[in-house]
């Protein structure tokens, strides 16, 4: 993942950002009785997320509540903890396990591993899709929560949600939607004429999604939001704390004092951009992605990876290595995801890639013909220098090297 943003939009999208940011940069929701301006950037970046996400469609009225966390694997580690929590008091589960698809992030060996919580693993079927009978096969009464992704990371293919949720409704289990990657394109996607299926809050039994504004919601890094069915589940995410010395301590989020210079940025972007604003900019990456993929089916020797939902095009080939292609594209300049079963490679296109395809396609054709030529590791490898060998960088240096470092890192 790299920057999500590109062209002309850049500059001025950055330093709207930048002076959120550096404007609320002392600011600290934690203590919300001082900094109620931060408070209210929050509570807004919820609501927003979550009008996009079917809190309005649900009948018995929208209780859709969350939080902003640092990024997706705090929304999702929230999101697992929470959930357990809340089963074991539902349920009395005191031994929990969630059963996911293969193509689930790794941020959910994560939690299993910090709150254990035995996470299985199942095979996804054949066009790469959670396979919802397999999971239904794991499911047995520690079982607290299921979980689909729309899309999942690897192939950016979206799993069945609704058939996940009759399932989860039918064992009165917790099902989480990760939204982390299409919270910001699928909503869009669909209202320009995209086929995507159900995904959000409107299907029966998603309990919980997560869902990063600093992703293609285009905030500044450190920057998601996890959402709850109601407030009954998300009770369970509170810690409070009565009985040390340091009085009444309540905490929503796994940070305690929290940057609320990213909340005001993230904020920023959204009132920025509007609902036109993203429309605009998916309908561009979902014309870039469907040239992308087009132009990959036509490159004799590769394949693309089942049929990819949105801005996640993933290729691997039957007669050659793939991970040699990626390494000549890397020697180009182009950073594509290495994934495994198959082996093959992915990209998440971004504005960045809106006026590249043609470049991209022809490297993409040169680095298959280079390795059909000639398969075999490259030669050599990269190491960065910092300035003249046994010096100290000065400030002065260091800001140089800040500067040298923009272009890169973007
Ligand atoms: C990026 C991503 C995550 C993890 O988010 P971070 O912001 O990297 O912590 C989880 N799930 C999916 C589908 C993602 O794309």
């Amino acid at each position: 993942m790299f920057c999500y943003i590109a062209g002309n939009e850049q500059e001025g999208h950055f330093s709207l950002i930048n002076e959120a940011c550096s404007m609320f940069a002392h600011t600290n929701p934690l203590h919300l009785d001082v900094f109620q301006s931060v408070v209210r950037f929050e509570a807004e970046v919820v609501a927003m997320t979550a009008a996009l996400l079917g809190s309005k469609e649900i009948s018995s009225g929208g209780q859709v509540c969350g939080n902003m966390t640092s990024g997706g694997t705090e929304s999702i580690l929230l999101a697992m903890k929470t959930s357990r929590d809340y089963m074991k008091v539902k349920k009395g589960i005191t031994k929990p396990e969630m059963i996911m698809p293969v193509s689930a992030h790794s941020a959910y060996d994560k939690a299993a591993q910090y709150f254990n919580i035995k996470l299985l693993r199942v095979p996804v079927g054949k066009d790469f899709r959670a396979d919802v009978k397999a999971i239904k096969r794991r499911i047995n009464r520690n079982t607290i929560l299921i979980v689909g992704s729309a899309p999942g990371f690897p192939h950016g293919i979206i799993d069945p949600i609704e058939e996940l949720g009759e399932l989860a409704s039918s064992f009165g289990i917790c099902l989480h939607v990760d939204l982390c990657l299409g919270g910001f394109v699928l909503p869009f996607a669909r209202k320009i004429g995209y086929p995507i299926p159900p995904f959000d809050f409107s299907v029966q039994g998603v309990t919980s999604i997560s869902v990063d504004v600093h992703k293609y919601g285009l905030a500044p890094k450190g920057t998601s939001v996890i959402l709850y069915r109601n407030h009954d589940i998300r009770k369970h995410q509170f810690v409070a704390v009565t009985e040390w010395t340091g009085g009444l301590y309540v905490s929503p989020t796994i940070a305690g004092s929290r940057p609320g210079g990213l909340i005001a940025g993230a904020w920023a972007a959204m009132m920025s951009l509007g609902l036109e604003g993203y429309l605009e900019n998916t309908r561009k990456i979902m014309e870039t992605s469907k040239k992308i993929e087009r132009g990959i089916h036509e490159i004799h020797g590769l394949f693309v990876v089942g049929k990819p939902d949105m801005t996640i095009v993933a290729f691997g080939s039957d007669i050659l290595d793939i991970f040699e292609v990626n390494d000549i594209m890397s020697s180009k300049g182009w950073h594509l995801n290495a994934l495994q079963r198959p082996n093959s490679i992915h990209i998440c296109v971004t504005l960045q890639h809106v006026h590249v395809v043609e470049e991209l396609l022809k490297d993409l054709r040169d680095s298959v013909q280079t390795v059909k030529a000639k398969p075999g590791p490259l030669d050599g490898g990269l190491a960065p220098i910092y300035g003249a060998a046994g010096k100290m960088p000065d400030r002065a240096m260091v800001k140089d090297l800040l500067v040298d470092f923009m272009d890169t890192t973007c």
